[in-house]
């Protein structure tokens, strides 16, 4: 429990999703006093989410017997485009009716003390930078693996978030030129070959055209509650269905790494995300051989490709580093 103290020496962290909303306070060190949870509910309009988040945030401070008083910032990740300048959330693909929202500015309002809004992809990469590689590199690329999959740039020891505050869109780039629909329009996007939701929905398509999987034994025919340890479980045990699909999209995580390596030379590569975090063990030696692979002939040198260990708390700690670095 924190010492009770009238000076305004924490951070929270938000880290906002189209389905859920985690916060968490953090100390001057980035250690975490506490964190809470609450579902998203964007179908009840963007005044009904922020008002949530807001809540989220007060309970995780109440959670740490801290009163907003001492809390110096509020860094959070919102899950789209965002004009880290004003704090405005341009546009959020899973956020039903989010354009243009002034949420720097609402929260504020709400919550009384300074709020800091970036990319949430962004806000990771940030938060990994900062508490796993203590800032020590000069460039890193993350590459978040989940639900999608997303991205942060960090050049010359700082976020890179491009002309239009749109870059980093490592998901979106075109791999297979006539490959799966991606939810972006495009067909053959790595987020519609590697992510979660594109592994789940090879194992269905599998199971459909007669694959036999451990999973059918493990889930029966429900394979809505498919999460990706069950993934790991079913490799484990030997299941050659999943481990081929798994590969799979280990392949292509490392051919996005060569390219991104090619093109931006970074010192260290960071795999995180729920994907990663779940099957680390399976994928990062695929991605490492795959990548060295597809990789121009000397660029890959020296380049430290590591999973992070964050998992899903690096929105929130990415989201205390920002309130820290802006509150000074
Ligand atoms: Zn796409």
């Amino acid at each position: 429990m924190a010492e009770p103290s009238s000076k305004a020496g924490y951070y929270v962290g938000v880290d906002l999703g189209g389905t859920k909303i985690l916060s968490g306070v953090f100390n001057h060190s980035m250690e975490t006093v506490s964190s809470n949870k609450l579902s998203t509910k964007s179908q009840r309009g963007v005044e009904a989410v922020i008002e949530r988040v807001a809540r989220c945030v007060k309970d995780s401070v109440d959670e740490a017997d801290l009163t907003m008083k001492q809390v110096a910032a509020v860094g959070i990740g919102a899950p789209g485009a965002v004009d880290f300048a004003n704090g405005t959330v341009i546009f959020a693909p899973n956020l039903e009716g989010w354009k243009d929202i002034p949420l720097k500015k609402a929260l504020e309002k709400q919550l009384g003390v300074p709020v800091f809004v970036e990319n949430d992809c962004n806000i990771c990469a940030l938060g990994v930078y900062v508490t796993e590689l203590k800032s020590k590199p000069r460039s890193m690329v993350g590459i978040f693996v989940g639900t999608g999959i997303g991205g942060g740039l960090i050049v010359n020891g700082d976020l890179y978030s491009g002309f239009c505050h749109t870059a980093g869109e490592i998901g979106h780039m075109v791999l297979e030129v006539n490959g799966p629909k991606c939810g972006c329009g495009n067909k053959g996007c790595l987020e519609a070959l590697a992510s979660r939701t594109a592994i789940f929905q090879q194992i269905k398509a599998g199971i459909k055209a007669g694959e036999k999987t451990i999973l059918s034994d493990m889930l029966g025919n429900n394979l809505n509650d498919l999460r990706s340890g069950d993934l790991r479980k079913a490799i484990r045990r030997g299941d050659k269905f999943v481990d081929r699909i798994i590969e799979g999209a280990a392949e292509y995580i490392g051919i996005a790494t060569a390219n991104l390596v090619n093109i931006l030379n970074p010192e260290v590569v960071v795999l995180g995300g729920g994907v990663i975090e779940a099957l680390a063990d399976e994928m990062m030696g695929i991605i490492v051989e795959t990548a060295q692979d597809y990789a121009m002939p000397g660029t890959l040198k020296n380049v430290e490709i590591v999973a992070s260990q964050l998992g899903d708390s690096a929105g929130i700690t990415g989201g205390a580093v920002l309130a820290r670095r802006e509150a000074k």
